[in-house]
């Protein structure tokens, strides 16, 4: 049966100027300094409705005027540029042995970034609840003592994400129907800025594509390397998050039907023959960055069977790379977390398999490197999901 899809609504006024606001804002972050002239120029928007417009961003001090510039035909323009001096944009990760807060300004500025050490795995989601709302709190009083606005925060956690910000099953964090946003919402009783939450890899894909070299990159998929492994997807310069926001989960892709048994209880999976758990021995997740530095240590030494299990895992890991490659044809695949301190001997095994096993000649051109953006990659992320809404009309009120 073909059914016909009724096509989009005609937009209430409200929704056009938020709409206009916010190809302004996006313009000026992307070419400040720049006139109101060249705004008009390049969006097409008539001058007087840049003018106001702009008048609208400078109330909201989302923008800001700067010099005159003269090197230009005609007569000197009043340059523009982003303010957002006066805002914050904040983004927490919570994982099973750390949590994680970044703020940014509208800019991306980083105005700071805590690590601290987390039961994660051992706690439960009322006492992960409570450790992540203090960590918040005491992060929004940083910013709110430096006279700024917090525009929103957004929580990556290692797990399936419904599309209204449930947490539906975090395994490694024990997990299950968690409502993170609600619950933090009420901790830390109503604070006016949105909560969001979102999967892990998907808000590192995101910092990978607003902060990261690749930034900008319209095709970018992300693997996060730690003892689970997901995938953040970026196609046409648009995060993907399929249907109940599930996408992603390549880490419980068959790789090999006689491979080792995985924590979700199927055989063979990607991350139980390429995730970090097959090259450390503790299931303590403390423990295992310590680990991670004494296989780095053995391999820097030329130790023969570390760099035989290395090229094993990179291997593995190309057929992965390989299946997400055929499927999606991304720009690059970016290697997050531990994968970044084994990038030396993982990449080039990784590199090899996947060009191997890839439909596209040259495979395709797509580059795999590692993550340069460090832990904090998800938190960061976070900070860039709020910057989105922001660019997306969602504004603070003037
Ligand atoms: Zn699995």
């Amino acid at each position: 049966m073909i059914t016909s899809s009724t096509g989009p609504r005609p937009a209430d006024f409200g929704d056009v100027r938020a709409t206009n606001l916010a190809v302004v804002l996006r313009f000026v972050r992307d070419n400040a300094p720049c006139s109101r002239a060249d705004i008009a120029a390049s969006t097409g928007l008539n001058k007087a409705t840049v003018s106001s417009l702009v008048a609208d961003l400078i109330d909201r001090r989302l923008v800001r005027e700067t010099g005159l510039t003269e090197n230009r035909v005609g007569r000197p323009a009043t340059m523009l540029v982003l303010d957002g001096s006066p805002y914050a944009s904040i983004g927490l990760e919570v994982n099973v042995d750390y949590l994680t807060a970044v703020a940014v300004d509208l800019s991306g500025e980083r105005l700071l970034s805590w690590r601290r050490a987390f039961p994660g795995a051992t706690a439960t989601p009322a006492q992960a609840v409570a450790a992540v709302a203090a960590l918040t709190r005491r992060v929004v009083n940083r910013m709110t003592k430096d006279q700024r606005q917090v525009l929103g925060v957004a929580v990556a956690v290692p797990g399936l994400i419904g599309t209204d910000g449930t947490v539906r099953v975090a395994p490694n964090l024990g997990w299950h129907e968690v409502d993170l946003a609600g619950d933090l919402a009420k901790a830390l009783r109503d604070p006016g800025f949105p909560i969001q939450v979102e999967n892990d890899a998907n808000l590192a894909v995101l910092a990978e594509h607003r902060f990261g070299p690749l930034g900008g990159t319209p095709n970018l998929v992300y693997l996060t390397g730690e003892v689970g492994v997901g995938a953040g997807v970026i196609l046409d310069g648009r995060l993907r998050r399929g249907g109940q926001g599930f996408s992603g989960e390549i880490g419980h892709i068959q790789i090999d039907p006689q491979g080792p048994r995985c924590r979700c209880g199927r055989t063979g999976c990607l991350e139980a023959v390429a995730g970090i758990g097959v090259l450390v021995s503790t299931t303590d997740p403390a423990e295992v960055e310590s680990e991670i530095d004494e296989v780095v240590r053995r391999a820097k030494a030329g130790d023969a069977a570390t760099l035989d299990q290395l090229a094993t895992v990179g291997r593995d890991l190309g057929r992965g790379i390989a299946i997400a490659a055929n499927l999606l044809d991304p720009d690059a695949v970016i290697l997050g977390g531990y994968y970044v301190p084994l990038a030396p001997w993982l990449l080039p095994a990784a590199a090899d398999q996947a060009r191997a096993l890839s439909i596209a000649a040259d495979f395709g051109g797509c580059e795999i490197v590692a993550s340069t953006l460090g832990y904090g990659a998800a938190a960061l992320g976070g900070a860039a999901r709020v910057l989105d809404s922001v660019d997306s009309g969602r504004l603070p009120s003037p």
